[in-house]
């Protein structure tokens, strides 16, 4: 499609994550009538772990989210979803809501509000002029006079085979989210990495677990100072240097039942952990590649917010929320905030050009 013809939209919000969708919510109520790529349903996205409605997609229950406390929420997912997304979200969380449920609630309340919405990726975008030009993986043109990019983060992975089959049943890159789980409760596990994250997430994990094996590749912590004495003092945290993850081992039936971990300086040496949770915290990768390096990003990769407390980027007319702009709070929460934020800074800056 040539750019002429192309489609011209108000906003258009790129992600679908907690940060997507309440902007878009926000958006519609405002009469914006925005536009959300999702994200495609694609082996890619899958295999990247990008696909649509972002890292909450991929956990199970969610308990620190304000509004959704432990209880039944059959009867009110069944009276709020269509049945033909209801049936993608089952089992249903017992402990307060699950990541996808919250999603799709999420999801269609923005839709609600008259949000429409493409389940495509876009692939690139050009920022140079206005309006602004968005390309989606299925072809064509989409003109924007305003963007809000909420593309997320992924968590790094090792990339084990065994990593992948135990995700969800034991397997996790998120301590906050997942840690409180009954499997963990008073057990043995596994956490991977040396930075500050990781003695974060060891050290939220020894309020449930009955040891936590802290598993470094190296032969000191890259963790702040405060943060790696805090993990050598903890009688709770077993640090275990020079050791890589090999293998998760488990069964179908139960999950997670240990690993096999190998020492970095002597291959032949192995050692296996009796464990029932392995948690990777080796960092995170914001979702910018399409951009092509028309934002500011920070040191880290992220998106950067070049008003304190606003979602402006250093593009005019384009904002950024959730975790593509937080490398530090990165919950579902803050994003959900954030991406308010962003719509309304969308709406008034709209309203300043006499867009809207
Ligand atoms: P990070 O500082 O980049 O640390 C990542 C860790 O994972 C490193 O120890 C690294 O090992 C290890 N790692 C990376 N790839 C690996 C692989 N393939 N196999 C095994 N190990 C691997 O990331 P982060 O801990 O997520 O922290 C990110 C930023 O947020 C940092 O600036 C941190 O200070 C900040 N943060 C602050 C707090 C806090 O202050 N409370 C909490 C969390 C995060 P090497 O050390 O060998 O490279």
């Amino acid at each position: 499609m040539a750019a002429s013809n192309a489609r011209r939209e108000r906003i258009v919000i790129i992600g679908s994550g907690p940060a997507g969708w309440s902007a878009a919510t926000y958006a519609a109520r405002a009469q914006l009538e925005p536009l959300v790529f999702e994200g495609a349903i694609s082996e890619k996205n899958r295999l990247a772990g990008t696909l649509p409605m972002g890292q909450l997609a991929m956990t199970t229950e969610v308990e620190n989210y304000a509004g959704f406390p432990h209880g039944d929420l059959e009867a009110f997912l069944d009276s709020s979803l269509p049945p033909e997304r209801r049936q993608m979200m089952a089992p249903h969380a017992k402990a307060g809501v699950s990541g996808p449920e919250l999603m799709e609630l999420m999801r269609q309340q923005a839709v609600n509000f008259g949000t429409r919405i493409i389940t495509d990726d876009i692939d690139k975008v050009d920022f140079s002029s206005r309006p602004f030009k968005l390309y989606p993986s299925e072809g064509g043109v989409v003109e924007a006079e305003c963007v809000i990019v909420a593309t997320g983060a992924k968590a790094n992975w090792l990339g084990l085979e065994s990593e992948e089959k135990f995700k969800n049943r034991g397997v996790s890159a998120c301590a906050v989210c997942d840690g409180a789980l009954p499997r963990f409760r008073k057990k043995e596990l596994v956490v991977v990495g040396g930075g500050d994250s990781a003695v974060e997430e060891a050290t939220y994990l020894t309020k449930f677990a009955s040891t936590v094996h802290l598993v470094h590749r190296r032969d000191e912590l890259r963790a702040s100072r405060i943060m790696a004495k805090r993990a050598h003092d903890d009688p709770k945290i077993k640090i275990h240097f020079n050791s890589g993850l090999a293998e998760v081992l488990g069964d179908d039936t139960k999950g997670v039942t240990g690993v096999r971990l190998v020492s970095t300086i002597d291959p032949a040496k192995e050692t296996i952990l009796d464990v029932t949770g392995v948690f990777l915290a080796i960092g995170h990768t914001p979702n910018t590649a399409f951009l092509g390096g028309q934002l500011e990003l920070n040191a880290k990769g992220y998106v950067v917010w070049t008003k304190h407390f606003r979602t402006e980027t250093s593009v005019e007319g384009v904002f950024a929320a959730g975790d593509v702009a937080d490398d530090y709070y990165r919950q579902a929460i803050s994003a959900a905030g954030t991406g308010c934020m962003s719509a309304l800074d969308a709406e008034r800056w709209l309203s300043a050009q006499g867009i809207h």
